[in-house]
Protein backbone atom coordinates (compact mmCIF):
# COMPACT_ATOMS: atom_id res chain seq x y z
CA UNK A 1 0.00 0.00 0.00
CA UNK A 2 1.30 3.45 -0.94
CA UNK A 3 2.07 5.54 2.59
CA UNK A 4 -0.54 8.10 3.55
CA UNK A 5 -0.18 11.46 4.25
CA UNK A 6 -2.18 13.35 7.40
CA UNK A 7 -2.39 17.04 7.24
CA UNK A 8 -4.12 18.04 10.34
CA UNK A 9 -4.88 22.00 10.40
CA UNK A 10 -6.54 23.75 13.67
CA UNK A 11 -8.93 25.41 13.00
CA UNK A 12 -10.64 28.40 14.86
CA UNK A 13 -12.69 30.91 12.71
CA UNK A 14 -10.74 30.89 9.73
CA UNK A 15 -13.85 31.14 7.55
CA UNK A 16 -12.27 33.27 5.02
CA UNK A 17 -9.36 30.97 4.64
CA UNK A 18 -10.92 27.63 4.29
CA UNK A 19 -11.43 27.33 0.70
CA UNK A 20 -8.61 29.06 -0.56
CA UNK A 21 -6.67 26.84 1.82
CA UNK A 22 -8.15 23.66 0.14
CA UNK A 23 -7.75 25.31 -2.96
CA UNK A 24 -3.92 25.13 -2.54
CA UNK A 25 -3.54 21.96 -0.10
CA UNK A 26 -5.26 19.75 -2.07
CA UNK A 27 -3.10 20.05 -5.35
CA UNK A 28 0.21 20.29 -3.53
CA UNK A 29 -0.67 16.84 -1.98
CA UNK A 30 -1.60 15.48 -5.24
CA UNK A 31 1.55 16.69 -6.53
CA UNK A 32 3.49 14.82 -4.09
CA UNK A 33 1.98 12.32 -3.10
CA UNK A 34 -0.67 11.28 -5.20
CA UNK A 35 -4.33 10.61 -3.71
CA UNK A 36 -3.26 8.64 -0.89
CA UNK A 37 -3.62 11.30 1.74
CA UNK A 38 -6.54 12.46 4.18
CA UNK A 39 -7.23 16.08 5.61
CA UNK A 40 -8.30 16.49 9.51
CA UNK A 41 -9.25 19.73 10.24
CA UNK A 42 -9.44 20.39 13.69
CA UNK A 43 -12.20 22.54 14.47
CA UNK A 44 -11.55 24.31 17.45
CA UNK A 45 -14.65 25.91 18.73
CA UNK A 46 -15.34 28.54 15.72
CA UNK A 47 -17.96 30.35 16.06
CA UNK A 48 -18.15 32.08 12.73
CA UNK A 49 -19.32 29.27 10.11
CA UNK A 50 -16.79 27.49 10.02
CA UNK A 51 -18.04 24.34 10.70
CA UNK A 52 -20.22 24.18 8.55
CA UNK A 53 -18.14 24.89 6.17
CA UNK A 54 -15.89 22.11 7.24
CA UNK A 55 -18.43 19.91 6.80
CA UNK A 56 -19.64 20.76 3.18
CA UNK A 57 -16.05 20.08 2.14
CA UNK A 58 -16.06 16.23 3.32
CA UNK A 59 -19.50 16.07 1.80
CA UNK A 60 -17.22 16.82 -1.42
CA UNK A 61 -14.28 14.87 -0.68
CA UNK A 62 -14.65 11.94 2.01
CA UNK A 63 -10.71 12.31 2.64
CA UNK A 64 -11.42 15.97 4.06
CA UNK A 65 -12.39 15.33 7.56
CA UNK A 66 -13.63 17.02 10.38
CA UNK A 67 -13.22 16.71 14.74
CA UNK A 68 -15.47 19.61 16.18
CA UNK A 69 -14.70 20.31 19.64
CA UNK A 70 -16.65 21.27 22.33
CA UNK A 71 -15.46 24.76 22.70
CA UNK A 72 -12.42 26.46 22.33
CA UNK A 73 -9.24 24.99 23.93
CA UNK A 74 -6.38 26.36 22.14
CA UNK A 75 -3.84 25.67 19.38
CA UNK A 76 -2.06 23.40 21.10
CA UNK A 77 -4.84 20.83 22.35
CA UNK A 78 -5.87 20.79 18.77
CA UNK A 79 -2.87 20.00 17.35
CA UNK A 80 -2.56 16.70 19.83
CA UNK A 81 -6.63 15.66 18.49
CA UNK A 82 -5.05 15.44 15.25
CA UNK A 83 -2.33 13.84 16.20
CA UNK A 84 -4.50 11.63 18.14
CA UNK A 85 -6.66 10.58 15.27
CA UNK A 86 -4.33 10.92 12.32
CA UNK A 87 -4.10 7.57 10.82
CA UNK A 88 -1.19 8.32 7.77
CA UNK A 89 2.28 6.59 7.77
CA UNK A 90 3.09 10.20 8.17
CA UNK A 91 1.27 13.67 10.01
CA UNK A 92 1.99 16.92 8.85
CA UNK A 93 1.16 20.35 11.12
CA UNK A 94 0.38 23.15 9.64
CA UNK A 95 -1.96 26.48 10.12
CA UNK A 96 -5.16 26.88 8.26
CA UNK A 97 -4.74 30.98 7.49
CA UNK A 98 -1.91 29.59 4.80
CA UNK A 99 0.82 31.45 6.80
CA UNK A 100 2.72 27.66 6.07
CA UNK A 101 2.60 27.65 2.29
CA UNK A 102 1.15 24.00 1.19
CA UNK A 103 3.97 24.06 -1.35
CA UNK A 104 7.00 22.93 1.18
CA UNK A 105 4.93 20.09 1.55
CA UNK A 106 6.68 18.91 -1.27
CA UNK A 107 10.14 19.19 0.20
CA UNK A 108 8.86 17.82 3.65
CA UNK A 109 8.15 14.34 2.00
CA UNK A 110 11.56 14.04 -0.03
CA UNK A 111 13.58 14.47 3.08
CA UNK A 112 10.57 11.96 4.57
CA UNK A 113 11.54 9.42 2.53
CA UNK A 114 15.11 10.39 2.59
CA UNK A 115 14.48 8.41 6.21
CA UNK A 116 14.09 11.31 8.36
CA UNK A 117 11.51 11.11 11.41
CA UNK A 118 11.06 14.80 11.85
CA UNK A 119 11.44 17.34 9.58
CA UNK A 120 10.17 21.00 10.77
CA UNK A 121 10.37 24.25 9.29
CA UNK A 122 12.38 27.22 10.15
CA UNK A 123 11.13 30.47 9.13
CA UNK A 124 13.46 32.77 7.10
CA UNK A 125 11.78 35.76 7.89
CA UNK A 126 8.43 37.18 10.04
CA UNK A 127 5.65 39.35 8.32
CA UNK A 128 4.76 40.41 11.21
CA UNK A 129 4.73 43.56 13.19
CA UNK A 130 8.08 44.96 14.97
CA UNK A 131 6.99 44.44 18.46
CA UNK A 132 5.54 40.51 17.88
CA UNK A 133 8.76 39.93 16.42
CA UNK A 134 11.06 41.25 18.91
CA UNK A 135 9.10 39.46 21.52
CA UNK A 136 9.06 36.11 19.38
CA UNK A 137 12.86 36.34 19.06
CA UNK A 138 13.66 37.14 22.90
CA UNK A 139 11.17 34.36 23.48
CA UNK A 140 13.07 32.07 21.47
CA UNK A 141 16.71 32.95 22.38
CA UNK A 142 15.73 32.94 26.02
CA UNK A 143 14.41 29.39 25.75
CA UNK A 144 17.16 28.24 23.82
CA UNK A 145 19.48 29.60 26.61
CA UNK A 146 17.18 28.09 29.49
CA UNK A 147 16.04 24.89 28.17
CA UNK A 148 17.37 21.39 29.16
CA UNK A 149 17.13 20.84 25.40
CA UNK A 150 17.97 21.78 22.31
CA UNK A 151 15.25 23.90 20.63
CA UNK A 152 16.13 25.27 17.39
CA UNK A 153 15.47 28.88 16.82
CA UNK A 154 12.82 30.16 14.53
CA UNK A 155 10.74 26.69 14.57
CA UNK A 156 7.48 26.52 14.93
CA UNK A 157 4.67 23.81 14.63
CA UNK A 158 4.81 23.56 11.12
CA UNK A 159 6.28 20.14 10.49
CA UNK A 160 6.36 16.15 9.01
CA UNK A 161 6.64 13.57 11.95
CA UNK A 162 7.02 9.88 11.54
CA UNK A 163 4.54 7.63 12.47
CA UNK A 164 6.79 6.41 14.89
CA UNK A 165 7.06 9.77 16.83
CA UNK A 166 3.59 10.48 16.33
CA UNK A 167 2.82 7.47 18.25
CA UNK A 168 5.97 8.18 21.10
CA UNK A 169 4.03 12.37 21.61
CA UNK A 170 0.58 10.33 21.73
CA UNK A 171 2.03 8.26 25.06
CA UNK A 172 3.86 11.23 26.28
CA UNK A 173 1.50 11.68 29.54
CA UNK A 174 1.88 15.81 30.20
CA UNK A 175 -1.09 18.01 29.83
CA UNK A 176 0.92 21.40 29.21
CA UNK A 177 1.82 20.83 25.75
CA UNK A 178 4.37 23.01 24.03
CA UNK A 179 4.38 20.78 21.12
CA UNK A 180 7.50 21.94 19.46
CA UNK A 181 9.69 21.38 22.99
CA UNK A 182 8.42 18.00 23.07
CA UNK A 183 9.45 17.51 19.12
CA UNK A 184 12.91 18.15 19.74
CA UNK A 185 12.88 16.41 22.89
CA UNK A 186 11.64 12.93 21.61
CA UNK A 187 14.54 12.79 18.97
CA UNK A 188 14.81 10.79 16.12
CA UNK A 189 16.59 12.03 12.99
CA UNK A 190 15.37 15.64 12.50
CA UNK A 191 15.76 18.14 10.21
CA UNK A 192 15.10 21.44 9.74
CA UNK A 193 13.71 23.35 6.31
CA UNK A 194 13.88 26.77 5.50
CA UNK A 195 10.97 28.65 4.04
CA UNK A 196 9.55 32.10 3.97
CA UNK A 197 6.48 32.49 6.24
CA UNK A 198 3.76 34.04 4.70
CA UNK A 199 1.68 36.45 5.64
CA UNK A 200 -1.86 35.42 7.04
CA UNK A 201 -4.31 35.31 4.13
CA UNK A 202 -7.56 36.68 5.05
CA UNK A 203 -8.62 37.75 9.34
CA UNK A 204 -6.71 38.44 12.47
CA UNK A 205 -4.50 36.32 14.52
CA UNK A 206 -6.59 33.90 16.56
CA UNK A 207 -3.46 34.08 19.22
CA UNK A 208 -4.27 36.70 21.98
CA UNK A 209 -2.01 38.22 23.45
CA UNK A 210 -3.10 36.13 26.70
CA UNK A 211 -2.67 32.80 24.44
CA UNK A 212 0.90 33.55 23.43
CA UNK A 213 2.13 34.38 27.13
CA UNK A 214 0.34 30.68 28.20
CA UNK A 215 2.29 29.10 25.52
CA UNK A 216 5.24 31.14 26.42
CA UNK A 217 5.25 29.59 29.93
CA UNK A 218 4.60 26.27 28.62
CA UNK A 219 7.58 26.28 27.36
CA UNK A 220 9.59 27.88 29.93
CA UNK A 221 8.60 25.79 32.62
CA UNK A 222 8.31 22.57 30.63
CA UNK A 223 11.82 22.40 29.77
CA UNK A 224 13.72 24.32 32.39
CA UNK A 225 14.01 24.17 36.27
CA UNK A 226 16.01 26.97 35.78
CA UNK A 227 13.32 29.97 36.94
CA UNK A 228 13.40 27.96 39.80
CA UNK A 229 16.75 28.00 40.72
CA UNK A 230 16.96 31.34 39.59
CA UNK A 231 15.53 31.77 43.45
CA UNK A 232 18.70 30.47 44.64
CA UNK A 233 20.74 32.43 43.28
CA UNK A 234 18.92 36.23 43.56
CA UNK A 235 18.29 35.09 47.31
CA UNK A 236 22.50 34.39 47.83
CA UNK A 237 23.01 37.96 45.58
CA UNK A 238 20.57 39.87 48.07
CA UNK A 239 21.89 38.02 51.57
CA UNK A 240 25.52 38.71 50.74
CA UNK A 241 24.46 42.10 50.01
CA UNK A 242 22.98 42.81 53.30
CA UNK A 243 25.73 40.95 54.81
CA UNK A 244 27.87 43.08 53.83
CA UNK A 245 26.00 46.51 54.48
CA UNK A 246 25.52 45.39 57.97
CA UNK A 247 29.84 44.89 58.39
CA UNK A 248 29.76 48.60 56.54
CA UNK A 249 27.28 49.57 59.13
CA UNK A 250 29.62 48.45 61.91
CA UNK A 251 32.64 49.51 60.62
CA UNK A 252 31.43 53.22 59.97
CA UNK A 253 30.00 53.10 63.70
CA UNK A 254 33.30 51.34 65.32
CA UNK A 255 35.95 54.41 63.26
CA UNK A 256 33.19 57.06 63.61
CA UNK A 257 33.13 58.36 60.07
CA UNK A 258 30.25 60.04 59.45
CA UNK A 259 28.05 58.11 57.03
CA UNK A 260 24.51 58.47 55.69
CA UNK A 261 21.64 57.06 58.24
CA UNK A 262 18.96 57.25 55.71
CA UNK A 263 15.79 55.96 55.70
CA UNK A 264 15.93 56.08 51.87
CA UNK A 265 18.56 53.38 51.69
CA UNK A 266 16.52 50.98 53.74
CA UNK A 267 13.48 51.73 52.21
CA UNK A 268 15.07 50.91 48.78
CA UNK A 269 16.64 47.40 50.21
CA UNK A 270 13.13 46.22 51.77
CA UNK A 271 11.76 46.78 48.71
CA UNK A 272 14.28 45.15 46.51
CA UNK A 273 14.41 42.19 48.75
CA UNK A 274 10.40 42.19 49.05
CA UNK A 275 10.38 42.47 45.26
CA UNK A 276 12.60 39.45 44.79
CA UNK A 277 10.86 37.33 47.15
CA UNK A 278 7.33 38.24 45.86
CA UNK A 279 8.81 37.57 41.69
CA UNK A 280 10.20 34.05 42.98
CA UNK A 281 6.78 33.08 44.86
CA UNK A 282 5.03 33.66 41.27
CA UNK A 283 7.59 31.36 40.12
CA UNK A 284 6.88 28.59 42.69
CA UNK A 285 3.49 29.12 41.88
CA UNK A 286 3.58 28.98 38.22
CA UNK A 287 5.19 25.42 39.06
CA UNK A 288 2.61 24.59 41.16
CA UNK A 289 -0.14 25.28 39.06
CA UNK A 290 0.86 23.68 36.25
CA UNK A 291 1.83 20.36 38.39
CA UNK A 292 -1.94 20.88 39.94
CA UNK A 293 -3.15 20.77 36.48
CA UNK A 294 -1.04 17.54 35.75
CA UNK A 295 -2.50 16.11 38.98
CA UNK A 296 -6.15 16.72 37.75
CA UNK A 297 -5.69 14.99 34.75
CA UNK A 298 -8.37 16.25 32.92
CA UNK A 299 -8.95 16.25 29.01
CA UNK A 300 -6.94 17.85 27.13
CA UNK A 301 -9.99 18.80 25.16
CA UNK A 302 -13.71 17.05 24.44
CA UNK A 303 -15.18 16.11 21.14
CA UNK A 304 -18.44 17.42 20.13
CA UNK A 305 -18.60 15.13 17.15
CA UNK A 306 -16.77 13.86 13.98
CA UNK A 307 -17.41 14.27 10.63
CA UNK A 308 -15.83 11.45 8.16
CA UNK A 309 -12.90 10.50 11.02
CA UNK A 310 -13.07 6.65 11.52
CA UNK A 311 -15.15 6.19 9.13
CA UNK A 312 -13.22 4.14 6.85
CA UNK A 313 -14.43 0.15 6.05
CA UNK A 314 -11.38 -1.70 7.16
CA UNK A 315 -9.34 -3.51 4.59
CA UNK A 316 -7.45 -5.83 6.92
CA UNK A 317 -9.45 -8.41 9.43
CA UNK A 318 -9.01 -6.79 12.85
CA UNK A 319 -11.42 -3.70 13.08
CA UNK A 320 -9.42 -0.64 13.34
CA UNK A 321 -8.30 0.09 16.44
CA UNK A 322 -10.57 3.01 17.93
CA UNK A 323 -7.32 5.06 19.75
CA UNK A 324 -9.42 6.19 23.48
CA UNK A 325 -9.24 9.50 23.91
CA UNK A 326 -6.46 10.67 26.32
CA UNK A 327 -7.08 9.65 29.39
N1 LIG B 1 -5.99 28.38 16.40
C1 LIG B 1 -6.76 27.44 17.09
N2 LIG B 1 -7.21 27.75 18.33
C2 LIG B 1 -6.92 28.92 18.95
C3 LIG B 1 -6.09 29.85 18.28
C4 LIG B 1 -5.64 29.54 17.01
O1 LIG B 1 -7.05 26.37 16.56
O2 LIG B 1 -7.36 29.12 20.07
C5 LIG B 1 -5.52 28.05 15.04
C6 LIG B 1 -5.80 29.11 13.98
O3 LIG B 1 -7.07 28.92 13.40
C7 LIG B 1 -4.67 28.90 13.01
C8 LIG B 1 -3.52 28.41 13.88
O4 LIG B 1 -4.12 27.95 15.09
O5 LIG B 1 -4.98 27.87 12.07
C9 LIG B 1 -2.52 29.51 14.16
O6 LIG B 1 -3.18 30.61 14.75
P1 LIG B 1 -2.88 32.10 14.31
O7 LIG B 1 -2.67 32.17 12.86
O8 LIG B 1 -3.98 32.94 14.84
O9 LIG B 1 -1.56 32.39 15.11
P2 LIG B 1 -0.28 33.21 14.58
O10 LIG B 1 0.02 32.70 13.22
O11 LIG B 1 -0.71 34.63 14.59
O12 LIG B 1 0.77 32.91 15.58
MG1 LIG C 1 -1.24 32.61 11.68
Amino acid sequence: MAPTISVVLPVYNERENLDALVDRLIPALRKTIGESFEVLFIDDGSRDGSADLLDAFHARDRRLKVVHFSRNFGHQAALQAGLDEATGDAVVLMDADLQDPPEVLGRFIEHWQQGHEVVYAVRRRRKEGLVKRAAYAAFYRTMKAMAEIDVPLEAGDFCLLDRRVVDTLVGLPERNRFLRGLRSWVGFRQIGVEYERDARHAGESKYTLRKLLRLALSGYIGFSAMPLRAATWLGFVSASAGFMLAIWAVITKLIDIPSPRGWASTVAIFLLVSGVQLFMLGVVGEYLSRVYDEVRSRPLYIVRSRTGVGDEVAVEEEPPVRRAPRR
